[in-house]
């Protein structure tokens, strides 16, 4: 079984997320205003909605680059608000790609999966190159592992940055917009990637603008604004069919 396989059950819990009450203030700006949603292992669920709604904080609530005010966060069944959880096992189990590929630009693609394998998961050089042999085929770029990121488009550094985290053997991926910085024509090679992930079983949150992929992908989608969860429900209803004004005029915007 690999990492990418489907984990069929998980009755611990393994593999999803579950946020209720989530609430995230910067100062007096309360950013996330009491968000609840789960995702199974598995599922694929994207999140919409416009700039500034809360989506990058919500994402980073998840993986614990932001400190949730209140409420709780449950990943990969672990409760991260826990004071005495142990943030760097669970961190280990999430992937994240972002918009910016933050590629190292003095490694080459083989150099730039295998670091964290070695750094974060003591991996020996042999392992940590086989497998990021593994994953950088899975993502399309088998003929690209001595390429240094100069040298490749964004697309292929965005598929790098995926097979880096997919390297760690991750149970839930999250993305962040993560074809928002490329040229339109670099756009669908990622989306394919993502696509094959989610048809392999991998649990994803996935915050996206790409209207036919979550439509095509999403097991649900999510439209959020202003810190809060507007509606959710299968893509058809949500993106063809909204029950809600802003998501309409979201949605008018975009599509
Ligand atoms: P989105 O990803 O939907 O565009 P963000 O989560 O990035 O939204 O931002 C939501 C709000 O939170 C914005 O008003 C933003 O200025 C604010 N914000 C995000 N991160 C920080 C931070 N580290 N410090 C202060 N304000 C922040
Ligand atoms: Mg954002």
């Amino acid at each position: 079984m690999t990492s990418l396989d489907k984990r069929p059950g998980e009755p611990d819990g393994r593999g999803a997320i579950e946020i209720s009450g989530l609430r995230k203030s910067f100062g007096t700006n309360e950013v996330l205003r009491g968000i609840d949603f789960r995702v199974g292992p598995g599922e694929v669920v994207c999140v919409i909605g416009p700039s500034g709604s809360g989506k990058s904080t919500l994402l980073r609530c998840v993986n614990l680059l932001e400190e949730p005010t209140s409420g709780s966060v449950n990943v990969v069944g672990v409760d991260v608000t826990d004071p005495d959880a142990d943030i760097d096992a669970v961190r280990r189990r999430i992937g994240m790609v972002f918009q910016s590929f933050n590629l190292f630009p003095h490694l080459t693609a083989l150099g730039n999966v295998m670091i964290a394998q070695r750094k974060v998961l003591k991996r020996d050089k042999a392992e940590a190159g086989r497998i990021a042999r593994e994953n950088l085929e899975r993502v399309g770029l088998a003929d690209k592992i001595g390429s240094y990121p100069a040298q490749l488009s964004g697309g292929q550094q965005q598929r790098v940055a995926i097979a880096r985290a997919l390297a760690m053997g991750p149970e839930v991926m999250l993305f962040d917009e993560p074809t928002s910085a490329l040229d339109p024509e670099l756009v669908g090679d990622v989306l394919g990637v993502m696509r094959g992930l989610a048809e392999q079983g991998m649990t994803m949150l996935v915050v996206t603008h790409e209207m036919s992929f979550a439509r095509e992908v999403a097991d649900r989608v999510v439209f959020m604004d202003a810190g809060a969860v507007v509606e959710e429900g299968p893509p058809a209803r949500v993106i063809d069919d909204p029950s809600h004004e802003r998501t309409r005029t979201f949605l008018s915007r975009v599509l």
